[in-house]
């Protein structure tokens, strides 16, 4: 009789045994898909259990055990950095995070992140931590290689940016740039009442200096009327090639008086500049105009442009004032 109970207990362990055994295994296969390892660390004694998958993202053996001596092979630092996180959260009653280090037995580095939760005796004592542990090196990777692509978008931005506000050939501003400059120095002069002016200037017959020389000395004479002309900018200025061998000059916190003295000097720096150099001589014409009060982009440019061929009519080599 009482053989036959313990016969039939037995059995019935059994079976549990095995449905348990069966759920195990599943439960392994389900973590295994899922990449998730299993890490439990009794706290008291330090003793680590890890599932099938928590090895497998080891990178050891399944049937090793993740004892003090492996542990320090695995961590870069020991268990230095786990158990100072760890025992940060040592009285937490939350589920916490966790991230740390791992150097596989290939050398390979891989970081770790983890999903933590404590478990208390009744008596309130910490008696084990429960991880689910994820290999998120490639998550890193990945938004390492989007910070990147980033960046480098970033600078191919910036590139275009500056090749559009910039003249290739003489390095001066662009057209388009000259005149987003003149519409911010309008707006500027207007808040702090100081004059604005602008010398426009052209270089004089200049299609005949390509045709004797050839278009290659009639760049090397843009670039040197360039060179020119940005020696005499001061801080505040912008000069801008807005032309073929047509340029604008932004005069900030200058009168009409400065400006045309400061398109005279350019005139016959130029002249001088150009004279002696192993480049074809050149001269330039000019026009100036100083801003007027409530005057816009359009009419100062327009004033400009007229004043620049007064001076052509008038025979070249000329500055003339706007009227
Ligand atoms: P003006 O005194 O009336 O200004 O006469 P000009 O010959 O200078 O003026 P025109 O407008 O008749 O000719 C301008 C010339 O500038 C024609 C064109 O081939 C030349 N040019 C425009 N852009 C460039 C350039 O980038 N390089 C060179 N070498 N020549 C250019
Ligand atoms: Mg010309
Ligand atoms: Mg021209």
């Amino acid at each position: 009789m009482l053989v036959t109970r313990h016969l039939r207990r037995t059995c019935r362990l059994d079976r549990r045994n095995r449905a348990l055994e069966r759920d195990v295994r599943h439960l392994e296969a389900v973590e295994g898909l899922a990449g998730i390892g299993r890490w439990c660390i009794e706290w008291p004694d330090r003793r680590h259990l890890w599932s099938q998958e928590m090895c497998q993202i080891a990178g050891v053996p399944t049937d090793v055990a993740p004892n003090d001596e492996l542990l320090a092979h695995l961590m870069p630092d020991g268990m230095v950095q786990l158990e100072v996180t760890l025992a940060a959260h040592a009285p937490d009653r939350e589920p916490y995070a966790a991230e740390f280090e791992l150097l596989l037995p290939d050398g390979e580095a891989r970081i770790l992140r983890a999903r933590a939760r404590n478990v208390f005796s009744p008596e309130g004592e910490l008696e084990r931590v429960l991880m689910v542990v994820r290999d998120v090196t490639e998550d890193y990777a990945m938004v390492q290689q989007v910070e990147e692509e980033k960046a480098r978008a970033l600078r191919l931005a910036e590139e275009a940016r500056r090749e559009a506000n910039t003249d290739a050939l003489t390095g001066l501003a662009s057209r388009r740039a000259i005149m987003a400059a003149l519409d911010r120095a309008l707006l500027d002069a207007a808040r702090s009442g100081k004059p604005l002016s602008m010398v426009m200037f052209d270089i004089d017959h200049f299609k005949e200096v390509n045709d004797q020389n050839g278009h290659a000395s009639g760049d090397k004479v843009l670039v040197r009327v360039a060179q020119i002309a940005l020696r005499h900018a001061r801080d505040g200025d912008l000069v801008g090639r807005i032309g073929g061998e047509e340029f604008l000059w932004l005069l900030s916190d200058c009168d009409d008086r400065e400006a045309l003295d400061a398109a005279e000097r350019l005139r016959w720096a130029v002249e001088a500049g150009t004279h002696s150099q192993p480049i074809p001589d050149v001269t330039i014409s000019a026009g100036h105009a100083t801003h007027e009060v409530g005057e816009g982009a359009l009419s100062l440019f327009a004033r400009a442009d007229a004043a620049l061929y007064g001076a052509k009519r008038a025979g070249r080599n000329l500055v003339a004032r706007a009227a």
